[in-house]
């Protein structure tokens, strides 16, 4: 029992600011993959799509399919397609991200089964992350094969490691270099092929790297990797729930699933009924992470439950019913997750359906 508010004006308030430090407005793309970092990938979609985008991002198929379903018709990319389903995503025009070569031999032979010509795609390269990718000497063989196949190059792309680190981190350089180098290549076979390098916190930190387009993520929901940037970012949701039982603990007494927690002193404990089911991770034992109770922090204690986990108000004036903010303008997800070990992007994206998106305007 919880629910998510999410406030649309400051995701247009993330996109402006994202905008004002872009070389090309238009050169945004908007990352809406896992359920837009969990705060609903319909209604962030559509909202973005109203404020200009006219590019958006997912990870599967199964998310552009669902974007298509539902009346979204701009440019949407698959950065991670299924091969094995190509089928649908040539059938719903999603435009998928080929990283090797046996991928983009089943992509072409799909194509050319579908009688398709100039089917737009775009060409990732692992530069240094050692993630997906083709490598820089596949250049000539992806040249060589994209002439006289039903396919066009609208992009090609890499990925930092490290782009919310300081800004002469060494291997990122060398990722700029090799990057350059693609470029180079590229644009003496066909100059009309668009670069990007950049996550959020590469807008941020390697301004010049900008190329043609950006990818943009957790800034659009608020979160910058970076105290500094996160002060021009609004974080757009609030997991906001309510305590549903207090019950008082004697010195001595434990609270929840194998004995987690121990009352050192006499205590007052609330249940709060959210648990891992909703994606609030055992992972939260013993790290010392607190929640909002009318503005004061409460400790979660214990194991977490599935559904159901405890604070400790010993020292909150509170009573049941009240309402408890997770996360919030207060309190935001990344101060949350910082001190449960995690990062703001585990914590948002992993809020399950269970949670009841609610937006405002
Ligand atoms: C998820 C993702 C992004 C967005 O990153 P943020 O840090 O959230 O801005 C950009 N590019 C790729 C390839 C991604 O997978």
């Amino acid at each position: 029992m919880g629910r998510l508010n999410i406030y649309l004006n400051r995701l247009e308030h993330n996109l402006n600011f994202i905008k004002s430090i872009s070389q090309d407005e238009d050169g945004l793309i908007a990352v809406v993959k896992a359920n837009a970092y969990g705060h609903g990938i319909l209604e962030i979609s559509k909202k973005l799509v109203s404020l200009g985008i006219s590019r958006l991002s997912v990870a599967s198929v199964s998310e552009g399919i669902l974007l298509r379903k539902n009346g979204v018709n701009c440019n949407i990319m698959v950065f991670y397609p299924d091969p094995f389903e190509f089928h649908d995503l040539v059938n719903y025009s999603l435009e998928p991200v080929i990283y090797s070569k046996e991928v983009f031999n089943r992509f072409i032979k799909l194509l050319l089964s579908k009688m398709k010509s100039e089917y737009s795609l775009h060409i990732k390269f692992n530069t240094g992350l050692n993630r997906l990718g083709f490598k820089y000497k596949d250049i000539d063989w992806i040249i060589q094969n994209i002439q006289n196949s039903p396919v066009k190059i609208l992009s090609v792309y890499s990925h930092l490691a490290a782009s919310e680190d300081e800004k002469n981190n060494l291997n990122t350089k060398k990722q700029i270099k090799i990057f350059d180098k693609i470029q180079k290549k590229f644009y003496a076979y066909n100059s009309e092929i668009k670069y990007h390098l950049l996550n959020s916190s590469g807008i941020f930190n390697y301004p010049e790297n900008q190329y043609d387009w950006v990818r943009a993520g957790i800034s659009l929901y608020g979160y910058s990797n970076n105290p500094i940037w996160d002060k021009n970012l609004l974080p757009i949701a609030e997991l906001i729930t309510k305590i549903i039982q207090i019950h008082e603990i004697k010195k001595g007494e434990s609270v929840g699933y194998n004995n987690g927690w121990s009352a050192k002193k006499q205590s007052r404990i609330a249940i709060i009924p959210l648990g891992h089911a909703d994606g609030i991770g055992r992972y939260l034992k013993d790290k010392n992470v607190s929640v909002l109770v009318n503005k004061k922090k409460a400790p979660i204690i214990g194991n977490i439950c599935m559904d159901i986990f405890m604070i400790d108000v010993t020292d909150i004036n509170c009573k049941e019913f009240d309402e408890v903010t997770i996360f919030g303008k207060e309190n935001p997800a990344n101060v949350f997750a910082e001190s449960a070990g995690t990062i703001s992007y585990e914590i948002l994206s992993s809020l399950s359906n269970r949670i009841k998106r609610i937006y405002f305007s």
